[in-house]
């Protein structure tokens, strides 16, 4: 019955005349960028895995706070952490990254594989597909045009995966002790203030049909 529901909304969805394109550009995905994913999974979740698949649950909403989206392309593209030194002790040399970078005039970029695991939440990138924005700064806010672009692409994943939770990142914590959370190290957290609740709460708004679960409230 649900296959036949999300069928429905796809057909529904490429009808409508407010379809928005996906445009792929691809950030480097090589073997060492592989490897250090697998890696990660088995370091910060213990996930064996022959591959950096995830299962997605949860989409995370994010602004990258860089002011371009060549800037922030960059600084996701190469496979390692800019200053990672492999003999050093560190969490991981994984690079950040995120499956969408959405720019200020609304258009959506795809730059991994949607099931591929990109480190942009800590604790939960096992099981979230990653929405950055580009701006999110004073002078830079995010735009009417970005916020509609996050419409569509919850309404396009919720109807494509079985998401249960729609977030900002600065609510990650809020996970600490749910099944969902897996980081292993409990004194590695950073703080987030991405993208701002105001922008988190419309695209929930807008997305209600969905059902989501609510985000829980307090540390479990
Ligand atoms: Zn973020």
């Amino acid at each position: 019955m649900k296959k036949i529901s999300l069928l429905l909304w796809g057909l529904a969805l490429g009808a409508c005349s407010t379809q928005k394109e996906i445009v792929d550009i691809p950030i480097i995905f090589d073997e060492q960028r592989i490897e250090l994913t697998k890696e990660y999974l088995l370091n910060r979740y213990e996930l064996e895995q022959d591959t950096p698949e995830i299962t997605p649950k949860m989409v995370v909403l994010h602004w990258t706070a860089i002011p371009s989206l060549k800037k922030s392309f960059e600084a996701f593209n190469r496979s390692t952490l800019p200053n990672w030194r492999p003999d050093l002790v560190n969490v991981s040399g994984l690079n950040v990254s995120s499956h969408f970078l959405v720019d200020q005039d609304g258009t959506i970029y795809r730059l991994m594989p949607e099931t591929t695991m990109a480190r942009h939440t800590i604790g939960l990138n096992h099981c979230a597909i990653g929405i950055e924005n580009v701006g999110g700064t004073e002078g830079l806010p995010l735009t009417k045009k970005q916020l509609r672009s996050n419409i569509y692409l919850v309404n396009y994943l919720a109807s494509k995966y079985d998401i249960d939770y729609v977030i900002g990142h600065q609510e990650y914590t809020l996970f600490e002790g749910h099944p969902l959370w897996l980081e292993v190290d409990d004194g590695y957290r950073t703080k987030k203030t991405d993208p701002g609740m105001d922008f988190v709460e419309k695209v929930r708004n807008a997305t209600k049909k969905f059902n989501f679960k609510p985000v829980p409230t307090k540390k479990q």
